[in-house]
C-alpha cells in the first residue's frame, strides 16, 4: 500500500507510481460541502457554479452529458435519470476485494488496458485506515485492484484535476460518486480533454470515516476485524470480517436508535441525486436483486460495458412487490423524527419475524430501487425544511416533487423558483 502515500509530482512518467496519490492542498470553508476538491483547486470560486448543494440545473447537464434531460413519459427515467437501457448483472469471474463483482473497477482497467484513457482517477484505501478514501490517479490497468471496494467518507477527488492538467494526460476516466461528478460535469468543458468517461456509483448515507467507525463499534464487538460492509438489497447488512467470518444482519435489528441525529451530515440527508445521473454508466446494486444494476445512459456508456465482452453476465431486471406501503411507513418516520419525536420504535421480539418477512413480501428489484429513490426524495424535503428552508427553492430541482406527490408532499410557494410556480411541479401524478 506504501504506493498510495502522498507523493510529489515528478518530471519523468516512467518515476511516477502506477497509483499516484498527489499531495492536497486544504480545503476553504465552505457551508453545505463534501470536500469533491474544488474548493482545492487554484479556482476554488468555481463552488458557486458547480455545487450540488448550491443551485444546481440538472434538465441542463443532462441534457448536456447525454442529449436530452430526463423524459418522464419513459418509465423509470422520472426515477433514475435518462438511460439507454438498464441490466443486472456481474462478472463472470468476480474479483477479490470488490465492493460487488468489480465491475466498476474492471471497466477501468480495460480502458486503461485498450489505451482508451491514459489515466483513472478514483479512491484508494489509506494505508492507515482501510475505511479512509484516498484520491488517486492510476494509470496502468494493474494499479486498479488497490481501489476494489467501497470506503465511506469523503475525498477531493476533483483536486487529482490538477494534477492531471499538469502532466498533459488529455484522456481520463473518473470514477465518483454523485456531488463529485455534478461538479465534475459543470467545469467538464474548461478542462480541455480529449476524451472523458465517467463511471459513477450510486451513493446514500455517506458519512465521514470517523462517524464510520462509531457505528461499526455498535454494530460488532471487535469493529478493527470488519473489512466489508453492504446494505444490500434483501434488508440486510452484511459484514465480512478479516478471517473469512461472514454476518448478515437484517436492518431492523441495526442500533439506528443509538446513532447520534447529526450522524449522516445534512449534505447526504438532503443529496438529490441518489443514482447519479451524470454518468455515462452508473454501476449499482439496488435494482439487482442480489447482483449488481447497471444503468446505461449514453453512447459512452455502451461502449464502457461493450469493453467488458463476455466477462460480464447479463440479464433484464425484475421487479416484484409494492413500494407504497413502505415509502408511507418511512415518511411518517420522518415525520415523527423531524417533529423531534421519537422514532416508531418496533417491539424487539418482533423485528426478527419483520426481517425475515421483509426481503420475501417487501419491494425488490426495480420496485425496491424506485422505493429507494422516493425515500431520498422524502428526506431531502423534510430535513431542509427543518434545517435549511431557505435553499429548497434554489437546491431542489422540479423532477423530484413529481416523486414525491403521491405521498402528499408538495411545495409551497416559497420553496419554488418564480418560474416553477405556474408550472405546479408537485400537481402531477
Ligand atoms: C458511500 C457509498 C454509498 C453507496 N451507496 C449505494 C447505494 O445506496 N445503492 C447502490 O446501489 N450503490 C451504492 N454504492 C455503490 C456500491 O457500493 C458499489 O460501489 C457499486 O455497486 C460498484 O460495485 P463494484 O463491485 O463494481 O465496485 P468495485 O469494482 O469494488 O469498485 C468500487 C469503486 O468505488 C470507489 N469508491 C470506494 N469508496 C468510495 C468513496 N467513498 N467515494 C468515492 N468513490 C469510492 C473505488 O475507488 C472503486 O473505484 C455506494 C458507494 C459508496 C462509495
Ligand atoms: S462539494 Fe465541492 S463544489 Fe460543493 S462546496 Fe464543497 S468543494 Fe465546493
Ligand atoms: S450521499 Fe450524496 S452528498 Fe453524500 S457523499 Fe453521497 S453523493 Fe455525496
Amino acid at each position: 500500500m506504501s504506493a498510495i502515500a502522498p507523493q510529489a509530482a515528478t518530471t519523468s512518467p516512467s518515476v511516477q507510481p502506477i497509483v499516484w496519490a498527489p499531495p492536497a492542498t486544504a480545503p476553504k470553508p465552505r457551508g453545505l460541502c463534501t470536500d469533491c476538491g474544488i474548493s482545492r483547486t487554484a479556482d476554488d470560486k468555481r463552488c458557486g457554479i458547480a455545487c450540488q448543494f448550491i443551485a444546481p440545473d440538472y434538465p441542463k447537464l443532462e441534457e448536456k452529458v447525454h442529449g436530452r434531460a430526463r423524459d418522464e413519459a419513459r418509465p423509470d427515467e422520472l426515477f433514475f435519470g435518462p438511460f439507454r437501457r438498464m441490466v443486472r448483472a456481474a462478472l463472470a469471474s468476480p474479483r477479490p476485494g470488490a465492493q460487488w463483482t468489480g465491475i466498476t473497477t474492471r471497466i477501468a482497467e480495460r480502458l486503461l488496458e485498450t489505451g482508451a484513457v491514459e489515466a483513472v482517477l478514483t479512491m484508494a484505501p489509506d494505508p492507515n485506515d482501510a475505511w479512509r478514501p484516498v484520491p488517486v490517479i492510476v494509470t496502468k490497468a494493474e494499479g486498479m485492484q488497490q481501489c476494489r471496494g467501497m470506503r465511506m467518507g469523503y475525498a477531493p477527488l476533483l483536486a487529482l484535476l490538477e494534477p492531471v492538467a499538469a502532466r498533459g494526460y488529455k484522456r481520463i476516466a473518473v470514477i465518483g460518486i454523485p456531488c463529485q461528478v455534478y461538479a465534475l460535469r459543470v467545469i467538464e468543458a474548461e478542462l480541455g480533454l480529449e476524451q472523458l468517461y465517467v463511471v459513477g456509483t450510486p451513493c446514500s448515507d455517506n458519512t465521514t470515516t470517523e462517524r464510520f467507525h462509531q457505528f461499526l463499534e455498535l454494530i460488532s464487538d471487535e469493529p478493527q476485524n470488519i473489512i466489508y460492509l453492504e446494505f444490500r438489497a434483501d434488508y440486510h447488512v452484511e459484514i465480512r470480517y478479516t478471517d473469512g467470518r461472514i454476518k448478515a444482519i437484517p436492518f431492523l435489528m441495526l442500533p439506528l436508535s443509538r446513532l447520534p441525529s447529526d450522524f449522516f451530515p445534512l449534505t447526504c440527508r438532503t443529496c438529490v441525486d441518489y443514482t447519479n445521473v451524470l454518468a455515462d454508466v452508473t454501476v449499482g446494486y439496488m435494482g439487482g436483486e442480489g447482483r449488481q444494476w447497471l444503468i446505461v445512459r449514453n453512447a459512452r456508456g455502451e461502449q464502457l460495458l461493450k469493453l467488458l465482452g463476455d466477462e460480464v453476465v447479463m440479464q433484464a431486471p425484475g421487479s416484484r412487490g409494492s413500494r407504497f406501503g413502505p415509502v408511507k411507513g418511512f415518511l411518517a418516520n420522518v415525520e415523527r423524527a423531524a417533529g423531534g419525536l421519537p422514532l416508531r420504535s418496533m417491539p424487539n421480539w418482533l423485528r426478527p419475524i419483520v426481517g425475515w418477512l421483509m426481503p420475501r413480501v417487501g419491494p425488490r428489484g426495480l420496485e425496491f430501487a424506485r422505493a429507494r429513490v422516493e425515500m431520498k426524495a422524502i428526506e431531502t424535503v423534510l430535513h431542509l425544511r427543518r434545517e435549511h428552508a431557505a435553499k429548497i427553492k434554489h437546491m431542489v430541482p422540479a423532477h423530484l416533487w413529481r416523486l414525491i406527490a403521491p405521498y402528499g408532499l408538495t411545495p409551497q410557494p416559497e420553496e419554488l423558483k418564480p418560474a416553477e410556480v405556474s408550472t405546479k411541479p408537485g400537481a402531477l401524478s
